[in-house]
């Protein structure tokens, strides 16, 4: 019986520039529950994680705030280099710091600062309780603690805060697991627990108000320490041989070289360093559409490949420089080489505009995707919401926009050539997606209900498919395109954050 649709090889050798919304996945035979379906898949060459999901180095989707959610729901975060050194390591040293449920750098303050102090602090960071160190810092003996009640109807704010200060506290020793913590908070009635060493200084600090929030994370991206891993993403630039090195210090696990047109000598001079001077720290090259800009970054010595150019939300790289590859044969193809020629994961990065597309990405041979859209507008995202003609929302904006470009301090612009900014993307908004904490699980959850249709256990598995032909697939016309959306209603409601349309 002859099969119906194409093998992937024939698919996309007849079909040049095909997109995600181009082609459809034909359905498989299914023998096994969504349980049994295992989502473990190679970041890189050396790194594997439970979910294969990214978020994408912008300073408008990835700060420490998104690349610990995303660590704790089993991918990873990339943390953006839109900042100083400095502000970029702090990012890394917090994911690496955390641990769920422990406040790893609570705001501290010292005996001599004042109840106003606290009122300025309430004001940016809302507040119900500061430990009170010795000197005022973290990691000194700590000697007290302000609660509300302490200074509610204190009339004048000037008091010291060892005067007003609890002094009889309730603590537990640094070591103890989550769900100790949460016990003792739950018996105490406190607000907060401190977390002291054997000297009685500050480890971190539990809060009744996360009690509700100390999920369980079963699948969540750990080292053999037991930290949350990251990724941070750093220019060609010669100075930044220096945030290297400083980021390497604050520990994290990937860099990603973040490029546009990743097959340059400033890049592959760039790999060579990072391997050779930290040899342990996977490399993402980056970015590539070809087989031939694969094999550069790989003999270079990259562990993985970040693959797309022009295919972001915000991008407008192709219609400007004319240059780029449509994202699925560009998948398929760098996918297809790097597999062959070295083993080395490619990462799908850009226009995963809806859902559908995360599985459709990994059909054509990329390990992970990498988004940045799909995940701006959520809770963990950095930036404020805002209401656009009565929606809320918030800013999401390309890194090579003038907008982005000028935050940077024109830092990519390395002569007086180059002053003229030609802009590659735009600033815009997307909608209030709420937390990734809700959001993730229900596109992983999509996730494993297309694996299930298409009779694959796992990303492995659906791999073998596309090189032996059994995975199959079909063109779609713009008018089966048409029959594929929802089509002939009136009105409707979409379900789940309007994910559908998410892109549009
Ligand atoms: P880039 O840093 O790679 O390049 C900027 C310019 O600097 C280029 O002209 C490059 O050749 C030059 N350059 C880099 N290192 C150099 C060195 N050591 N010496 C001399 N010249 C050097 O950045 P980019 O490609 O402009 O990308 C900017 C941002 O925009 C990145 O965040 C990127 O991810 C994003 N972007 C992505 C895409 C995409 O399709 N994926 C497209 C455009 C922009
Ligand atoms: P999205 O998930 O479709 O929104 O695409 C995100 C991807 O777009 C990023 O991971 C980058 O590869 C790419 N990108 C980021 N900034 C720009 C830009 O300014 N122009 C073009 N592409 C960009």
């Amino acid at each position: 019986m002859s099969l119906n649709g194409l093998d992937a090889k024939t698919f996309f050798e007849h079909e040049g520039g095909i997109t995600y919304n181009d082609f459809i996945l034909l359905p498989g035979y299914i023998d096994f529950s969504l349980d049994e379906i295992n989502l473990e898949t190679y970041l890189t060459r050396n790194l594997k994680i439970k979910r294969p999901i990214v978020s994408s180095p912008m300073d408008t989707v990835t700060e420490s705030r998104m690349a610990i959610s995303m660590a704790m729901l089993g991918g990873i975060g990339i943390i953006h280099y839109n900042n100083s050194i400095e502000m970029q390591a702090k990012e890394v040293r917090r994911v690496k710091r955390y641990e769920n449920g422990f406040i790893t750098d609570p705001v501290v303050l010292g005996p001599d600062n004042t109840i106003h102090d606290i009122d300025v602090l309430k004001e940016t960071h809302g507040f119900s309780g500061i430990p009170i160190t010795e000197d005022g810092t973290q990691n000194s003996k700590l000697i007290g603690i302000v609660t509300k009640r302490d200074i509610d109807f204190e009339t004048d704010r000037t008091r010291k805060l060892k005067d007003v200060m609890t002094t009889q506290l309730v603590t537990a020793p640094a070591g103890i697991s989550l769900a100790e913590g949460n016990s003792i908070l739950k018996e105490s009635k406190k607000g907060k627990l401190p977390i002291i060493d054997k000297q009685g200084r500050l480890v971190s600090l539990m809060s009744r108000t996360d009690l509700v929030k100390n999920a369980d994370f079963p699948f969540s991206s750990k080292n053999k320490d037991k930290q949350l891993i990251v990724g941070a993403a750093l220019s060609t630039r010669e100075d930044d041989k220096e945030r290297l090195d400083e980021l390497v210090k604050a520990g994290v696990d990937i860099i990603v070289i973040d490029s546009s047109q990743g097959n340059s000598i400033f890049q592959i001079n760039t790999i060579r360093h990072i391997k050779k001077k930290h040899p342990h720290v996977e490399v993402v090259g980056g970015n590539v559409v070809t087989a031939k800009q694969c094999k550069s970054l790989i003999d270079a010595g990259a562990d993985a490949l970040r693959i797309g150019m022009g295919s972001g939300s915000i991008c407008i790289t192709q219609d400007t420089l004319a240059v780029g590859r449509a994202q699925g044969s560009a998948v398929y193809h760098t996918a297809k080489f790097s597999k062959e020629y070295a083993n080395v994961p490619v990462i799908a990065d850009g226009g995963i505009a809806h859902i559908g597309h995360i599985v459709k990405a990994l059909s054509l041979g990329a390990s992970t995707v990498m988004m940045g859209g799909l995940l701006a507008g959520t809770s963990e995202s950095p930036g404020e919401y805002f209401y656009e003609g009565g929606v809320r929302v918030k800013k999401y904006r390309g890194m090579a926009s003038h907008e982005a470009m000028e935050k940077g301090g024109g830092k990519r612009y390395l002569s007086s050539e180059d002053r003229i900014k030609v802009a590659q993307g735009v600033t815009g908004t997307v909608v209030d997606k709420g937390s990734v904490i809700n959001l993730v699980p229900y596109l992983i959850q999509s996730l494993l209900h297309s694996l299930q249709e298409l009779g694959y256990r796992s990303i492995q598995e659906l791999h073998s498919g596309i090189y032996e032909g059994t995975l199959r697939f079909e063109k779609r016309s713009q008018s089966a395109q048409a029959e594929g959306n929802v089509h002939s209603l009136y009105s409707f409601k979409e379900p789940h954050l309007g994910l559908l349309r998410m892109g549009r």
